[in-house]
Parts: structure tokens; sequence; C-alpha cells
């Protein structure tokens, strides 16, 4: 037996609770990973509190990301003892995730841990850290160097915003952050941005065009943000889109695309092949500065996952939360 959060759909509802689960219960794969660390992402939060369509089937341990020890594997890349990391491919959505002490999984999910990082940090990175990766990897594929101008990250105090300040810093960008807590103004300048401007200033129907400013963006709100972003974008400017936590809908026009030569990069971790992956860890260990990393984490237990879920989904969270499963 184990203990996992378990989410459950039938006649009495929609509910996630902590559960005692029998190893007899795990799903088909070819490695049992012994799970150390999880973690709480936004789409975590939507399928714990049923406030999206995350889980598309039931029950479901929820957790897109884990690292762990592998316990027993018929998969030749992997033998007891191996540290892996696991970010998405579905897991926590379609098959059972990291947010319970074992996992049964396909062993082409699995990248081995990188010696630069403890399993908690893997986990402080997680989906979101790796997802802020893939945008900046996007960044410099388009040509985006630090000479051509100002980063606007929005969501900047949230999980994906806080590795995407942090790295793009590091990486001599001049970044601008858009948050909508005036009191994570300090933390969001910690982690290296210039300056941070009020999430209103972005929220609501704009102009096709604005002022040029963006050499390029990182985006996770969509919507009215993602189109004002899109129209403040400099000439041949690169804005990449991974999130919706302010819709999933984006009214804008092709004036920025037509008139502007604006590249709007689309960005999804999920399903992203194995050696984009492999690079984009490979970049972390060299462009995420740890001492940062530790002032965007939180560390919590199994059973404060659920509470905290829904303080994510209200915006009161800070950075990455890492889970302690055991
Ligand atoms: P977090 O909740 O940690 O961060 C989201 C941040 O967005 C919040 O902290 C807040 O930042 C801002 N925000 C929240 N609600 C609104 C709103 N209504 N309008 C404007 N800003 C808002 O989530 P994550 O960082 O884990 O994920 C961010 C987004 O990226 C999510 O939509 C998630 O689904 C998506 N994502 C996509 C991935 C992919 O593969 N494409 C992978 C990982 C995440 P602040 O308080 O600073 O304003």
């Amino acid at each position: 037996m184990f203990k996992g959060i378990l989410i459950e759909k039938d006649e009495a509802g929609y509910r996630a609770a902590v559960r005692d689960i029998d190893d007899a219960q795990l799903p088909e794969g070819d490695v049992t990973v012994r799970v150390s660390h999880s973690t709480l992402n936004y789409k975590d939060a939507l399928a714990i509190t049923g406030k999206g369509p995350v889980v598309r089937k039931f029950p479901m341990v929820p957790g897109v990301d884990l690292v762990g020890t592998v316990e027993a594997s018929s998969h030749s890349a992997y033998k007891p003892g191996d540290s892996v990391v696991l970010n998405g491919w579905g897991v926590g959505e379609v098959h059972w995730g990291g947010l319970a002490q074992k996992a049964r999984l396909n062993g082409e999910w699995l990248v081995p841990l990188p010696a630069q990082f403890t399993p908690q940090q893997a986990m402080a990175i997680g989906t979101a850290g790796y997802t802020a990766m893939l945008c900046v990897l996007a960044l410099e594929r388009h040509g985006v160097t630090p000479d051509k101008g100002e980063i606007l990250v929005t969501g900047a105090a949230g999980g994906v915003g806080s590795v995407a300040v942090s790295v793009l810093s590091k990486l001599g960008y001049t970044v601008v952050g858009v948050s909508g807590r005036p009191e994570e103004s300090d933390y969001v300048k910690s982690l290296g941005a210039s300056e941070v401007l009020d999430r209103s200033l972005f929220s609501s129907a704009g102009k096709p065009l604005g002022r040029e400013r963006w050499a390029g963006a990182v985006d996770v709100v969509g919507s009215h943000t993602l189109a004002n972003v899109c129209a403040t974008t400099s000439y041949r400017g690169v804005v990449t889109a991974c999130g919706l936590a302010g819709g999933m809908d984006f009214p804008s026009s092709v004036a920025p695309f037509i008139l502007r030569g604006v590249t709007l990069a689309g960005v999804d971790s999920v399903m992203c092949p194995r050696p984009d992956r492999l690079v984009a860890w490979q970049r972390l260990g060299q462009d995420l500065d740890l001492a940062k990393l530790g002032l965007i984490t939180n560390e919590i237990g199994l059973g404060e996952a659920i509470a905290v879920a829904s303080q994510l989904l209200e915006g009161k969270v800070r950075g990455r939360v890492v889970v302690d499963v055991n």
C-alpha cells in the first residue's frame, strides 16, 4: 500500500482526497518509481479542484511532474536505484501521476535526473520551469538576443513567470515583469526584473497596434493580455505563448503579424519530443541560478496539496510549489 491523492468522479460528484492505494491498482507500465517529490502546477490545481477539464480518466492520481528512484524496471534504459524525472506526457491527465508515493510509467517518458539538481530542485523547476526554458529556447531560435531590447514576462510572480525572469536575466536580457500583485514586485525584481508593470495595463481590450516596446515576450496569461503583448511587440519581435491563466481566447488582430512581422511562437511541454526536453534540462542546469531557485520554491506535504491547489487558482501562490509525498 502507498499514499496518494486520488481524484474520483461519480454520482457523488467530483472529489480529491489523500487515500491508501494498493500496489495492484497501479496502471500498466514498464518502470515502477518510488516517488520522492512532485509539484503543483496550474494544471494540477485545475485537476484537483475540478475547475478545468484536465482529468480524462477516473479514478486518477494527479501530478504532471515527479522525481524518484526506480524500484523495478523491464525497460532497457533503467534499472532499480536510478534517479529519474518525469514531466507531462499526459501523466496526471490520462495516466496516474506524481502526487503519490509510487508511480508506474512508460520508461520512454522518463529522463535521468540531471546531475546538477537535487530531487527537490528538479521539482522546484518542474513542468513550469521546464516550460519557461522552452520559451527561452524559442526566443533564441527566432533570433532574440539580449541586445535586441526588453523582454516582457507576464504572470511574473507565478511558476513559469518566476523561472522565466530568473533565466532571462541570468542570460543578460533586460526583463520587464507583469504582475497583478504589487506586493510581489520586490520578489520579481529580486529574480532579475528591471521593472514590474501592473497587470491592469494589459488585461482589457486594447488597440490592434500600440507603441513598439518588446523585443520578445513570455506569456502565460492568454486572452487580452496576449493580444496587447503582441500589439506592443517591436518590429520582428517574438512572443512565446504557453498559458491561459487569464483565458483561452485570443481577441487580437493580424496587424502585429502582417505589419510588424511579429512571430507568435506556441510552446507546449506535454508532448514535447525527448531530444528537446533533454536540451531544456541541460540548459536549466547551465542558465538557472540555484540561489534564485531557492527564492522561488515553497515545499509542502501531500496532505496540504489539496488546499494549496485552490490557493494557486486564486493567484495567491508565489513561485513554485514542491510536494514532498512521503
Ligand atoms: P501559476 O498559477 O503559478 O502562475 C500563473 C500566474 O499568472 C499567476 O501567478 C499570476 O501572476 C498570473 N495570473 C493568474 N490569473 C491571471 C489573470 N486572470 N489575469 C492575468 N494574470 C493572471 O501557474 P503556472 O506558472 O504553473 O502556469 C501558468 C500558465 O502556463 C497556466 O495557464 C498553465 O496552464 C500554463 N502552462 C502551460 C504549459 C504548456 O506546456 N504550454 C506548461 C506549464 C504551464 P501574477 O500574480 O504575477 O499576476
